[in-house]
Formats: C-alpha cells, sequence, structure tokens
C-alpha cells in the first residue's frame, strides 16, 4: 500500500498538511494551552499516531515532549504515568495486540468535553462560532467553511463537514476515501501529496 509514514522528521509538516481536524486540534490545543490531554484525548490520540506510522520510540520521545510541555509533568512524573499506556497502544504490556485508531463514528459519539478536556470529532464538539474560529485559523476558505457550517446546522452530518474540509486542504480532490476515520484521512492525504 502505497503512503507516506508519519515519524519525528516529518511530523511538523504533515501536522497542518496530512491530519484530520479530530487530532491536528488535539496536539495543538495540547501545545497552546500547555495543559496535557486528558485521558479519553490521549487515547484518542496515541493509537492514531501509531497507526500513521510513529514506532513505539518515535510515541515515547514525542509524547515525552508534548507532555512535558505542562510545567506540571516532567520525565520522571512521564515514565511513571505515562509509559504504560504507550507499552499497552503498541501492545508490549496488557493483551498483546496492542489497540488501534478508533473510526468516526466512535470518535463523533464520544461525549462533551468537561472543562479542560479535549476529544473527539470538532464538527460535533465546537459550538458554532468557536468552529468558525478554528476553521478560520486553519485558513479553510469562507465557501467551505459556510458549507461546512451548513451541513452540521441542517443534518448534523459531521463526517460530510470533514469530507468539505478534506477538499478545502486538497484542491481538486472530491473527497473519495475519506469521512469514516481519521486513518483514511491521513492515508488519502499522503496518496494526494505523492502525486
Ligand atoms: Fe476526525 Fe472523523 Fe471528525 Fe473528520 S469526521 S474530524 S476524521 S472524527
Amino acid at each position: 500500500e502505497a503512503g507516506e509514514k508519519l515519524n519525528l522528521g516529518n511530523f511538523e509538516e504533515l501536522l497542518s498538511r496530512s491530519l484530520p481536524p479530530c487530532m491536528r486540534r488535539l496536539v495543538e490545543r495540547q501545545r497552546e494551552t500547555k495543559k496535557h490531554l486528558k485521558h479519553a484525548g490521549r487515547l484518542q490520540l496515541r493509537p492514531f499516531l501509531k497507526d500513521c506510522g510513529f514506532s513505539f520510540e518515535d510515541s515515547v520521545s514525542w509524547w515525552k515532549q508534548e507532555l512535558c510541555r505542562d510545567p506540571t509533568i516532567d520525565s520522571g512524573k512521564f515514565d511513571k504515568n505515562y509509559m504504560y499506556d504507550l507499552e499497552h497502544a503498541y501492545g508490549k504490556k496488557g493483551h498483546l495486540q496492542g489497540q488501534n485508531c478508533c473510526g468516526c463514528p466512535k470518535l463523533i459519539g464520544l461525549p462533551g468535553e468537561a472543562v479542560g478536556q479535549v476529544h473527539g470529532c470538532p464538527f460535533k464538539q465546537m459550538d458554532p462560532k468557536a468552529l468558525q474560529q478554528q476553521l478560520q485559523r486553519w485558513r479553510v476558505p469562507s465557501a467551505y467553511v459556510g458549507e461546512i457550517e451548513r451541513l452540521i446546522k441542517e443534518g448534523k452530518r459531521y463526517q460530510e463537514a470533514c469530507i468539505e474540509y478534506f477538499k478545502s486542504q486538497h484542491q481538486n480532490h472530491e473527497g473519495d476515501g475519506v469521512g469514516n476515520s481519521p486513518l483514511d484521512f491521513f492515508k488519502e492525504s499522503c496518496v494526494y501529496h505523492k502525486k
């Protein structure tokens, strides 16, 4: 199967280029707020990064760097509190098959965010104003923003909203193959950029 693999060297480029909104938002929010993602957010992001290509070693250093931006977490605390989850995600602990990235219906169905939490699908989670501002920060052209808002307002069509976002970032792509799982979004984007 064709496609680029995510690694520490290409992460910054692929973050804005190829990560779906749900995952990009988690990474960016954690950086902006310097507050570590809570359980549900980590559970969402961890297997996604693995399935996109992060090796176990990539994941350990990435998560250590990102979580330690939070002044309440240092390297020792990271090793003590967060390593087990990574080992588990890669099948090194617990039941040995590891964890796989969730599909869109599951992420869309997650409960709302309590204060301090970030998780789920932004098209579902964010109120209209916050979503609009987020899409503007991501430089989504206003015609696409309008269409995304219409899809959500008129029919809660979050997955189709995501396809619109994809189309806005990948010119001349019809969005085929996107909208069912964050991993499909990533793979389609990488295939697009290979051409
Ligand atoms: Fe992520 Fe799926 Fe929502 Fe797109 S529709 S943002 S891939 S959960």
